[in-house]
């Protein structure tokens, strides 16, 4: 059985008990962050770090959190549960007003913080030799994806469309041009340059985006930081998709067609042994 962490205590999972008032089960006002562990190190820990804090400002929600603190907390939970590789997934809500009410509590409550681990292969996966495949589907999230909030109900009904159409996920459209996948970043590759959907409120900003883009620049590939359409996806050389628990994944088939030669591209390939290495050298 897991040890989970809730609220400054370590308990085994089935005794980690939250309020049905909590904010984040009436209304979904909480974010997350999720960090991938492999070897029992962190990977891009400081990247999580400052994203939760953002989405926190954001959301207004007031919890302090102490970078040294939360990383002995994930620490612990990957010695407690002797994990290898994998995840951990930290949420933190808003938290019991002790009653719902669509306005914020007047006095800030003390927010309800959970992390749990979740074993996965990250190195050495099947997806790295097959590629995936996507459909393309209307993003009819709302209007602030840059925060990282617990309200994935849309993504969830976009990962069930693409398993229905028999593929393993879908890249979201809006206006004609890809936003993003349902947990994951999108990129093509047209003729050497890899081209990718720049920052605003529409996308998320990854925190593995952001390192592979750095690495695309030292192996000196041209980036180009602006939307795309799936007729581009269609026309690319290549495509891939960036998360923190994927690394760098091809994405080799769109809408049942073939992109590029349909098979994983060597752009991709070479970027996520760019990223492995970087990355585990400063894993934590
Ligand atoms: N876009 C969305 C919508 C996501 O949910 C995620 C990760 O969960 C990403 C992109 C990739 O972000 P990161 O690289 O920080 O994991």
């Amino acid at each position: 059985m897991r040890i989970v962490y809730l609220n400054g205590e370590y308990l085994p999972e089935n005794e980690a008990r939250i309020s049905i008032f909590d904010r984040g089960f009436l209304f979904a006002d909480g974010v997350y962050e999720v960090t991938t562990v492999v070897d029992g190190k962190l990977i891009a820990f400081e990247g999580h770090f400052q994203r939760l804090n953002r989405s926190l400002a954001e959301l207004q929600i007031e919890a302090e959190i102490d970078r040294d603190e939360l990383l002995e907390i994930h620490r612990e939970l990957i010695t407690r549960n002797d994990l290898d590789q994998g995840m951990i997934y930290l949420q933190i809500t808003r938290g019991n007003p002790g009653d719902r009410d669509f306005a914020f509590p007047t006095e800030p409550t003390e927010p309800t913080m959970v992390l749990f681990t979740q074993e996965k292969t990250v190195i050495g996966t099947a997806i790295e030799d097959k590629g995936l495949s996507v459909i393309s589907i209307e993003d009819l999230r709302w209007g602030r994806r840059d925060i990282k909030t617990i309200q994935l109900l849309y993504p969830s009904l976009a990962k069930m469309e693409a398993k229905a159409r028999g593929a393993d996920d879908a890249w979201m459209v809006q206006d004609g041009e890809v936003t993003e996948g349902t947990a994951n970043n999108a990129y093509i590759v047209k003729d050497g340059t890899i081209i990718t959907r720049n920052l605003t409120n529409e996308i998320l900003h990854g925190i593995t985006r952001k390192s592979v883009l750095a690495c695309a620049k030292a192996l000196q590939m041209k980036v180009e930081e602006r939307p795309f359409t799936i007729e581009e996806v269609k026309a690319a050389d290549e495509a891939f998709a960036t998360s923190a628990s994927g690394f760098v994944n091809p994405v080799v088939e769109i809408d049942g067609e073939r992109i590029g030669s349909g098979k994983p591209g060597q752009v991709a390939a070479r970027l996520r042994d760019e990223y492995v290495r970087v990355n585990m050298k400063e894993a934590l």
